[in-house]
Formats: structure tokens, C-alpha cells, sequence
């Protein structure tokens, strides 16, 4: 089946965001995108690369695609001027009534939300101890915080932006013993829950028992939906998303939720103050309400319908790569984050011997460009449905089935 075969079988599939219930999804066309206004085709002008995501939400692919609701969201609020804090005020307050929990700010992303907490933490509502961050020792403010060794992250880097130094632990003894009067806050890594030695309630109620505050990473848990409710319920004082993956807000966007006095400090942290390690962190209003409403949308997804949907793609994809002798599949859905039917493939080298990198390649550089994951070994890939465009699962399986049997 060559290209035009493939994209006037798809024009045959109507609206398949039908399928995704409440929350729709754009059809997909094979069109060249094209600005609304101006008719141009801008990333074509720049000579950038556009391509079908099979991957799933990577920063450094753009994350995810945000849904018409939020698009259109975003448009009705670049017509009016706000009052920055007003807004904040509002749609914190609308997001922690969404989701049960005390409080709730729209923050640059996961990331930044764990900074952000984190100067919360540390000056409280003291106002003059804002702009003394990242000099806490000298201020006669608290200096550490403390994880497990199992969590190590990049991303802890947030942490460390206010001028906390990290505390690495293994086992409750050490956590029990590293916990003094320096200790600011406890940070968990949700994603990573079953690599530690304790585990997320339990890291909690230490904390809780020790009266140190708690930060939860959860960046990519979303789905389950019951994750958004589940570890403020839990006792964690803040718990922090992501606003650009599963929840396809916008990309430089997040979730703060939580303990109000925190978030209200770590308010003061942020835009419109200036004299503050948050001043970069600012969040555009179209972005702040973008969040609000990709949430509201989220919530109102049929996420039943939806897993279902990225089932029959992942199965559509796996069949038509199971046609080419030598090549086995597997579907997995990973514990936490990125909990999501994923499809792993895998070959023979006796009979494909084209490495992983090369047919990542050969995807990258046919028409049009997919983009998929790396897998275990020189000969294996892995693939997720969620970021794609209904309908492009078809494009997916053929190509994927076209440079495997080619290897
Ligand atoms: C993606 C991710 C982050 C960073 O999130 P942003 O929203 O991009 O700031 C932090 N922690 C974990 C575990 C992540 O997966």
C-alpha cells in the first residue's frame, strides 16, 4: 500500500475522535497544517521537521498536543488584559475544588513546581526572606532535603535551585537518622515507588511523624485519572504534574497541589514579584487558563473509551509488525507514569539485521517522518498510541511493517 493509498483509506475512517468520547480529538487529514490567518505552513518556511509521534511525551519532541478546548481557551483569553495574581487566585482555586484538595497553582511545569514548593517551604509567608534564596545557610534558614538514593532524578535539580542540598538515603534507619533541624522537606519520586526501600505512604508518615513537609513528584502519572486525587488524600503536602504530557495542556505548564499555606508562600516566589529565584517561572494568562481547562477536559475524558482506543492502535500496529518473519511483540503497561499501553518490538538479527538505530531512522526519514522509543538492546523499539493523531496508527503500522521487512 503506498502513501496515497494509505491517506484515502484513511479519509474512509469519518471522525475517529469520535471514539474518544467527550474529549475530542482532531481527525486526522494528511493535510500540511496551515496558520489559520496567514495560510502559511510555518515549520515547512523554517525547513523544521514535523512528524508523527510514536513515541509518547518527550520535552525534547514538544510533549504533547493540546486539545481544541485548550486551544480555543488560550485564543479567548489573548483578547483581555487580567490581574495576574486575580487569575492565579481564581483558577488555583477552581483547580483544588476539581480535584478535592486544599489549594492549587498553575506553574511552568512539573519542575518548576518542585522549586517553587520548595521556596515555599523555606521562607513561609515571611516576605523577607523571598529574595534571600539560594543563600539559606547564611539567612539562618533550613539547608537540606532528603530522598531516597532508588529516586535519583535529573529533575531534582529542582530542589537544588533554591539552595537546598540533597540528602540521599536508603532504608528507613538512614531517613530516620538524616532527618535533623536542617531538614526543609522529604521528596518522593513516585515514578520510582517500587525501586525504593520505602515506599510512597510509608515515606509520608515519617515525614508526617517528624512534622517535615512532603513533595511528590508525579509528573507523568497521569493516567490513572485517580492519580490527580490520590496523594494530596494520601497526607502529601504538595504533589506536582506536569501540564504538557498526559494531561495535553500546554506544554511550559503544570500542577501544584496541596497544603495552602505552602502554595500561598510559594506564591511569593513567583511573577508578578521580581526579586525572586521564581521570576523566570513566569505563566503566561493564556497558559494559566490553558491548564485549567485542559484539566476540566481531562476529567471529563471517557478514559475507559479512550484506553480502548490506544489498545486496538497498539494492536493494529503490533499485528501488521508480526507479519514480518523474525520480529516479536509484546504489550506492557508500565506501573507508574507513562501508564499506557506500550508496545515492544523486537527482531532476530539472524533474519532483520538492521539495529534499533537504523530503523528509527528509516521511520525519521520516510514520509511522513514517525518517531518512536528506544527498547531494550540493539534490536528492539518501543511504541505508545496516546500522542497520535487518530488514524495515523495506520500510517504507523505500515511503515513500521515496510522498513522491517526491508531490514
Ligand atoms: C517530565 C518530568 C519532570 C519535568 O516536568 P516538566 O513539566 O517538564 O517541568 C519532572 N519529573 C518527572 C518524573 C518527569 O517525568
Amino acid at each position: 500500500m503506498n502513501r496515497r493509498d494509505l491517506l484515502k483509506n484513511m479519509s474512509a475512517f469519518p471522525v475517529l475522535g469520535a471514539f474518544a468520547g467527550t474529549a475530542k480529538l482532531l481527525p486526522f487529514t494528511g493535510e500540511p497544517v496551515k496558520a489559520p490567518l496567514t495560510g502559511k505552513d510555518y515549520f515547512k518556511d523554517l525547513g523544521i521537521r514535523t512528524f508523527i509521534n510514536a513515541a509518547g511525551t518527550y520535552t525534547f519532541m514538544t510533549g504533547s498536543l493540546m486539545r481544541p478546548e485548550v486551544l480555543s481557551a488560550i485564543q479567548y483569553a489573548s483578547k483581555e488584559y487580567v490581574m495576574l495574581d486575580e487569575l492565579h487566585d481564581k483558577v488555583g482555586q477552581r483547580i483544588a475544588d476539581l480535584l478535592h484538595c486544599e489549594y492549587a497553582t498553575v506553574t511552568s511545569g512539573a519542575a518548576s513546581a518542585i522549586t517553587l514548593a520548595s521556596a515555599g517551604i523555606l521562607t513561609g509567608m515571611d516576605e523577607k526572606k523571598v529574595p534571600l534564596l539560594p543563600f539559606l545557610e547564611a539567612n539562618g534558614m533550613k539547608t537540606e532535603a532528603i530522598m531516597q538514593n532508588a529516586h535519583r532524578i535529573d529533575y531534582a535539580h529542582a530542589i537544588q535551585n533554591t539552595g537546598l542540598k540533597i540528602i540521599y538515603i536508603d532504608t528507613k534507619e538512614e531517613l530516620e537518622n538524616a532527618i535533623s533541624e536542617k531538614t526543609a522537606l522529604m521528596y518522593f519520586l513516585n515514578a520510582n515507588n517500587f525501586d525504593g526501600k520505602i515506599q510512597v505512604e510509608e515515606f509520608q508518615q515519617i515525614a508526617k511523624k517528624h512534622n517535615i513537609p512532603t513533595i511528590i513528584d508525579c509528573a507523568a502519572d497521569v493516567p490513572p485519572v485517580d492519580n490527580l486525587f490520590r496523594y494530596t488524600k494520601m497526607g502529601y503536602d504538595i504533589v506536582c504534574f506536569s501540564g504538557g504530557k498526559g494531561l495535553r495542556g500546554p506544554q511550559s505548564a503544570g500542577l501544584m497541589l496541596g497544603n495552602k499555606k505552602i502554595i500561598q508562600a510559594a506564591r511569593l516566589s513567583t511573577p508578578p514579584r521580581g526579586n525572586t529565584i521564581g521570576r523566570g517561572y513566569k505563566v503566561n494568562k493564556e497558559e494559566v487558563l490553558g491548564m485549567l481547562v485542559a484539566l476540566e477536559t481531562y476529567l471529563n475524558t471517557d478514559h475507559d473509551k479512550e484506553w480502548k482506543l490506544w489498545e486496538s492502535q497498539i494492536k493494529l500496529i503490533g499485528d501488521a509488525a508480526e507479519t514480518v518473519s523474525g520480529v516479536v511483540t509484546e504489550v506492557k503497561v508500565p506501573a507508574i507514569a507513562n501508564h499506557i499501553p506500550t508496545l515492544h518490538v523486537s527482531w532476530d538479527p539472524k533474519k532483520i539485521p538492521a539495529t534499533a538505530a537504523d530503523i528509527k531512522e528509516k521511520l525519521r526519514s520516510g514520509t511522513p517522518s514517525i518517531e518512536v522509543a528506544g527498547g531494550t538492546g540493539d534490536h528492539a523499539i518501543s511504541i505508545t498510541t496516546w500522542m497520535l493523531i487518530p488514524g495515523q496508527e495506520k500510517i504507523v503500522a505500515a511503515q513500521l511493517k515496510k522498513v522491517l521487512s526491508n531490514g
